[in-house]
């Protein structure tokens, strides 16, 4: 490809919308452009990314066995409303009606759409198991759409969907996935982590998340060093521990608190340890209120609490009003002494004894309160986030924490779906069973940012080979010379005939604009013909070395076909 003639429109200065460096370098390597937010459109560099990154997941789902489809982005509304999701993704779908007032969205995932067309073309038990699939544009009304493609409101996704008739047979076709995932993650060259996540109060039963650590990543990691164990901050079990505790039988006390609301007012006011307090939140579960009770210094894991309660829609926190009715008193006083709500404890609470909690009254706490004698818990469970410093749920080390991008995620569905549309088969003996389902997206666009987070420097992207918009280019140093124009276009026209994808910059610029484009870029080898192109010298550079080298052209071209087919 000549320079000269791509639509590359390179910004030197940091666009003020980008606050993190995949989004600035898309933008200013001239690969995307905001349409509106979370809408971007893909120029010429960013579409040909965007369309490796596809073919490597293609490749690797057709290597699993996957049987590729299109499904439309433009949906009738009554798969979603069988299923109950038309009213459970609330704001975040896009819906429309069309000219006869009909109910349509665009797909924000399509789990009912791929269990209509399994009920609709699969004729007999003997077509299972399938796995299905298709890379597609998706439609989710965010509520913060930010970081670039990271997170936006169109973007690619794979996603796949299998359909089993056995558990055992979904733990094949989930197995399958899971390598192919692992495939397609080395391939892009990301250094991704493989979490447990959340498979949510409803059916599932197992999930996992394919995680690219990075500290702009929205999701927490606890990991472990020593085990290798690695789950999402919303799974993550927690180990309880014990921490010192008033001795002795002591017998719960009143004791006037004034205006000490926050655990950290009261640690000033009482002179006590922040685990020597536990907190109890009031909840409203769907349209029922809990109490949900932490050490002092802990917090609830709400995920784990939603899932412990069944709660269907949303667990939120109780409104100020609300909580003053059920407690009798402001917002920071709130105990389990006498309340009349379910009561969930943190399992690590247990391990306390003579701790210090709200009284239900304003301006009072309660001191030396135990379990048992004082109050009785509805429940008690791990209910609490992990912090680094956590032991290790398997091998007891220490728990780490990280931030990651989610770029994958793989789920064993169980019979949600088939069970709410009526996918079913009837196997040999004549018996009707409901097909068991998995689903596995890949966050394509996403990647790509994810990819740029972890390989950039000052100058800009460092595009892996497998996923680089070109592989190479050539740089004539001064335009105006026909000796060195006359030798790049030689080695142009060699690198792409050895199937290399080459770029020329035969554009009318200065050295310094040409290569800090190139870096820009990413490009990962480059070729510098100039002063010493005569003695048949040129300049070899790795888009990551520190310095170039000076070889002869025959070499130079030799190292960059053995660089790229190496690398790829
Ligand atoms: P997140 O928690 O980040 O909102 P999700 O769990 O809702 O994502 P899934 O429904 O599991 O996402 O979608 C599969 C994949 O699609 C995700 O792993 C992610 O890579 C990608 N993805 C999801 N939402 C977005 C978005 N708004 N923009 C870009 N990619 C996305
Ligand atoms: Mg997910």
């Amino acid at each position: 490809m000549r320079m000269s003639k791509l639509l590359m429109p390179t910004l030197r200065e940091v666009p003020a919308e980008a606050e993190i460096a995949s989004h600035k370098l898309m933008l200013r390597a001239g690969m995307i452009r905001k349409l509106a937010s979370g809408i971007y459109s893909y120029l010429p560099l960013g579409l040909r990314v965007e369309r490796k990154i596809e073919q490597i997941v293609r490749e690797e789902m057709d290597k699993a066995g996957a049987l590729e489809l299109l499904m439309p982005a433009l949906l009738p509304a009554e798969a979603y409303m069988q299923s109950g999701r038309w009213e459970i993704f609330g704001p975040s779908m896009f819906k429309m009606k069309d000219r006869y007032e009909r109910d349509f969205c665009l797909g924000p995932t399509h789990e009912e759409l791929f269990t209509q067309t399994a009920i609709d073309n699969i004729r007999s038990y003997k077509e299972y198991p399938m796995t299905m699939y298709q890379i597609q544009h998706k439609y989710r009304d965010e509520g913060r759409p930010r970081f670039g493609v990271i997170r936006s409101r169109e973007f690619v996704m794979k996603d796949a969907y299998s359909f089993d008739l056995s558990e055992e047979g979904l733990d094949r076709s989930y197995q399958a996935m899971y390598k192919a995932y692992c495939n397609v993650f080395n391939r892009l060259g990301l250094d991704f982590t493989i979490v447990d996540a959340d498979s949510g109060a409803m059916g599932g039963s197992g999930s996992q998340e394919f995680m690219v650590k990075s500290p702009v990543g929205e999701d927490g990691i606890a990991y472990c060093d020593d085990c290798g164990y690695a789950a999402n901050y919303e799974k993550a079990e927690c180990v309880p521990t014990e921490v010192e505790c008033p001795e002795g039988d002591l017998d719960m006390e009143m004791i006037h608190t004034p205006n000490a609301h926050t655990i950290e007012e009261l640690v000033e006011f009482m002179g006590a340890k922040p685990y020597n307090f536990v907190k109890t939140i009031i909840y409203k579960a769907d349209d029922k209120f809990i109490a949900a009770m932490v050490r002092g210094d802990r917090d609830v894991n709400e995920v784990k609490l939603k899932n412990l309660v069944g709660c269907v829609d949303d667990l939120e926190l109780a409104e100020p009003f609300e909580v003053k009715r059920i407690t009798n008193a402001e917002v920071g006083f709130a105990g389990p002494v006498g309340l009349q709500i379910p009561v969930y404890v943190d399992k690590e609470v247990e391990l306390m004894k003579n701790f210090i909690v709200g009284a239900n009254q304003t301006d009072m706490h309660y001191k030396n309160v135990n379990i048992g004698k004082d109050f009785t818990p509805f429940m008690i469970a791990d209910i609490r986030v992990i912090c680094p410093g956590d032991k290790c749920p398997r091998c007891g080390k220490e728990i780490k924490a990280a931030q990651g991008i989610e770029v994958g995620h793989i789920f064993k569905l169980g019979t949600k779906y088939s069970k709410a549309l009526g996918l079913k088969a009837q196997t040999e003996t004549g018996e009707e069973k409901d097909v068991i389902m998995g689903c596995y997206g890949i966050g394509v666009t996403r990647c790509l940012a994810a990819s740029i987070e972890q390989n950039n420097d000052e100058n800009g992207i460092i595009w892996p080979v497998a996923i680089a918009p070109y592989e190479a280019v050539v740089v004539p140093v001064n335009a105006k010379s026909e000796e060195q124009t006359a030798l790049a276009e030689e080695i142009y026209k060699e690198l792409s005939d050895a199937g290399i994808e080459a770029l020329i910059d035969d554009r009318n610029e200065r050295p310094g604009v040409k290569f800090k484009d190139s870096d820009l870029i990413g490009i990962p080898v480059r070729i510098v013909v100039g002063k010493k192109c005569g003695e048949g010298i040129v300049e070899y550079k790795e888009r990551t070395a520190a310095e170039a080298v000076e070889k002869t052209v025959s070499q130079a071209v030799k190292d960059v076909i053995s660089f790229i087919k190496s690398n790829k």
